[in-house]
């Protein structure tokens, strides 16, 4: 009696050609048997005299989008298999399968876009199992095209010969089209008095023709992407960019541009080996680098107004290519085009084409619209390299669902995240699953984003949460749909309520695989604390089942709460009363804010401060920067969030070599106080004296390096603690990042940091799941 293996793998294994894989090294082997997709990943069964071979050369050379995890074989009598087959799928509710991100237009997809003889010459979703659309067109398990947006579209007898042919590079490919039977491409310009006129249509090239000739005339065109639309410019265009800069309604927040190769790039920015491979990978972020000197007159100042970074991506989609590189393939029609998030302000990123009509139109002249839905919007991706590591500052395409190994078994949780830059996250077995960035859950528009992200990842990943975890703040609107889903949930889940920035820590220490104890440094603009304060400059002694306060930034008052988050000059006001008392602080204030002092809104702000009305206390350290930003002039008000730290950070690379600090106290208690008032007047002191904004940025970033360093070493000498985990949007500060991470390690610390996740709130909900876990299992 013979053999019969049956072999089943997990992890990333479907929609990256893992059956056709599998299916050639059977034929090669003479193997009989079958290969499946299930629910749970892919089953194979294998006998013939190489079966055993077989199972054991499977995982050698799988497909190169393929992530195996693990493997398993079972022997079992022979069934008498005649042939190998690849089997139609079946599914197991409540099993876990992964599904692949969206992938960039992979090299051989790229050469037959622009082969002239192929019959996918032009076509602007051509794709294959290395490549293409994925998460943001899944609309149910198992991964097969009637699971797919794809799914209205029937193949052409050439794309389901290919799709069927085990040796083909589309065997299998769900999303698989040519020009007789994909997807096709409308140009739609606006006309008089709010109609459209449709001006060009089709399945090759002629629609994005109109698009290209559009830009180049100047106009802003609304472009449907893979996970939703951009608002397309030309960034040199100086008269576009400025229009599209009001359009978004006088926000200052960076565009993100787009360049047709890394040599384009090279000319307006500097790009390391490492920078190289972060832009041309399979992932194709927007970039964050170092702008040269020659970029200034050739992307206009609207762009990324101040800032001393660009963010580029490259094409991520046959659409991309051609828009950007002409019909040949090698043409550039643009240097740079700027492609921004297509919304209104923060509102979630559009989708829709009849949306997208509705509301871009009066953002835009003109639409190029496809007609394949996106099921999961989905944002381009930011990343940067910083201290030498690639880092993730806002996780979405490319990257999103990937899972992250939390080490063990947990139950289903679902972790309902923050407030602004928000995300969700689900745990299934082992994995966490952090959603796509949702962005500020202020708004309506927002929860519907989070509540259609929400529903679409418990249904591919076939999740049943018997924990709901939530930030403790009471008004955020996660923790009050976490109240609500967990009152309507039957059984009804437990709910955990997480401390902000104990998530904060316990997010950099999952996402690093630590589980120990840590000091752990959160460092943001606001988080609820437990004493019902606002916090934001915390050190902790933590680990993932609870927290220890031992020091953090005095609390000072923020008049007018989150006014004073947008117009940095009140936490001026409020750190110079700190540390001069009112009617010195008021003093000082009105010789270094003069026009300011004079106007009527610092009027009312002293006087809140004076009689302590509508002035919440905060210790968030973002404040600080804020306070420091308006004190040296470099910005009163921010048009986005983080603008004035973001543009102080930048004034300190003007002063490399400065190793000046200034001076701070520390009061010892449980948790201990650090006293601000000797590095305000200290920081207003070189006001005074005239000293350059950069010197006084430098010393105010090397004085929180100091103050961190110093709170670590005495909480080492207390706790025998030598690992340190920093979080906070503070950390996305690169000069202050590093300069803590060198002094730590000199210390002889080890440093936790963010790479996988953003540092920003991005991460809390994976922080508010390893907490709920903790929480969850039985004292030991
Ligand atoms: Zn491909
Ligand atoms: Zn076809
Ligand atoms: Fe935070």
């Amino acid at each position: 009696m013979g053999k019969r293996y049956r072999i089943t793998v997990s992890g990333v294994v479907q929609g990256v050609g893992f059956r056709p894989y599998v299916y050639r090294l059977a034929a090669g082997l003479g193997i009989k048997g079958y290969v499946l997709n299930t629910s749970g990943g892919v089953v194979v069964e294998a006998e013939g005299d190489g079966a055993r071979a077989f199972s054991q050369t499977l995982t050698k050379n799988p497909p190169p989008l393929a992530s195996i995890e693990s493997i398993s074989t079972e022997i079992l009598p022979a069934a008498g298999y005649e042939t190998f087959e690849i089997r139609l799928s079946e599914s197991s509710p409540g099993e876990f399968a992964q599904v692949s991100p969206d992938i960039a237009t992979c090299p051989d997809c790229l050469a037959e876009l622009f082969e002239p003889l192929d019959r996918r010459y032009h076509h602007p979703f051509v794709n294959c199992t290395n490549c293409g659309p994925r998460y943001s067109i899944v609309t149910g398990i198992p991964y097969d095209r009637g699971f797919t947006t794809m799914k209205r579209f029937a193949m052409c007898e050439d794309c389901s010969a290919e799709y069927k042919k085990p040796s083909d590079r589309r065997f299998h490919a769900q999303p698989v089209a040519c020009p007789r039977c994909g997807p096709g491409l409308r140009f739609i310009e606006t006309g008089v008095a709010g109609t459209f006129v449709e001006t060009a249509a089709g399945r090759v090239f002629e629609p994005v023709r109109r698009a290209a000739i559009a830009l180049r005339a100047g106009q802003v065109v609304a472009v449907k992407g893979l996970g939703g639309f951009h608002l397309a410019c030309n960034a040199a265009d100086q008269k576009a960019a400025r229009r599209l800069r009001e359009l978004k309604r006088g926000s200052k927040k960076p565009f993100a541009l787009m360049a047709p190769d890394i040599e384009t790039i090279r000319r307006f920015c500097v790009v390391s080996e490492q920078e190289e491979s972060l832009l041309s990978g399979r992932v194709r972020p927007i970039v964050i680098l170092e702008r040269k000197p020659e970029a200034d007159g050739l992307i206009s100042p609207d762009v990324a107004p101040g800032c001393r970074t660009l963010g580029f991506m490259l094409p991520y989609t046959p659409l991309h290519h051609l828009l950007m590189n002409g019909p040949g393939g090698a043409e550039r029609n643009f240097d740079a085009l700027v492609m921004t998030s297509g919304n209104i302000s923060e509102e979630p990123i559009i989708t829709d084409n009849r949306e997208a009509l509705d509301k871009l139109k009066g953002l835009c002249d003109s639409f190029l619209l496809h007609d394949r839905d996106i099921h999961m919007r989905i944002d381009d991706s930011v990343a940067k390299v910083a201290g030498g590591i690639p880092r993730v500052v806002r996780r979405a395409r490319g990257y999103v669902p990937e899972t992250i190994d939390m080490g063990r078994e947990m139950p289903d949780i679902l972790a309902c995240g923050a407030e602004l830059k928000n995300t969700l996250c689900m745990t299934k077995g082992r994995h966490a699953i952090v959603s796509q960035h949702i962005g500020d859950m202020t708004n309506f528009e927002a929860t519907g984003f989070f509540a259609e992200t929400l529903g679409n990842l418990m249904k591919i990943f076939g999740v049943n949460p018997s924990v709901v975890a939530s930030d403790m703040h009471p008004d955020y609107l996660s923790t009050r749909f976490a109240y609500d889903y967990s009152l309507t949930s039957e059984p009804r889940p437990k709910l955990v309520a997480v401390q902000h920035h104990h998530a904060h820590v316990a997010a950099c220490m999952a996402e690093n695989g630590f589980n120990g104890k840590v000091i752990g440094i959160a460092f943001d603009g606001t988080g609820y604390g437990t004493d019902g304060k606002t916090w934001g400059s915390e050190f902790m002694v933590a680990d993932f089942a609870g927290f220890e306060r031992i020091a953090h930034l005095e609390y000072m008052p923020l008049p007018g709460g989150d006014a004073a988050v947008r117009e940095p000059w009140r936490s001026a006001l409020s750190v110079l009363v700190t540390a001069y008392g009112q009617k010195e602080g008021w003093e000082v204030f009105s010789s270094v804010k003069a026009d300011l002092a004079l106007s009527r809104g610092a009027e009312v702000v002293m006087k809140m401060l004076e009689k302590g009305v509508n002035c919440p206390p905060s210790s968030g350290m973002g404040r600080l920067f804020d306070a420091v930003s308006s004190l040296t002039g470099v910005l009163d008000t921010v048009s986005y969030e983080a603008e004035a730290a973001i543009l102080l950070e930048n004034e300190a690379y003007g002063a490399p070599d400065e190793d000046g600090a200034y001076p701070f106290a520390l009061w010892d208690g449980s948790p201990s106080v650090i006293d601000i008032g000797p590095l305000v007047r200290a920081v207003v002191k070189d006001v005074k004296a005239g000293t350059p904004r950069a010197v006084i940025s430098a010393r105010f970033h090397n004085t929180i390096t100091g103050m961190a360093l110093k709170v670590c070493g005495l909480a080492r000498e207390k706790t025998g603690i030598g690992t340190v985990a920093l979080s906070g949007g503070v950390f996305q500060n690169a000069l202050l990042s590093a300069r803590m991470e060198e002094g730590l390690m000199d210390m002889g610390f080890r440093v936790l940091t963010h790479s996988k996740l953003p540092a920003n709130d991005g991460c809390i909900s994976l922080g508010q799941a390893a907490v709920a876990a903790a929480a969850g299992r039985p004292e030991a």
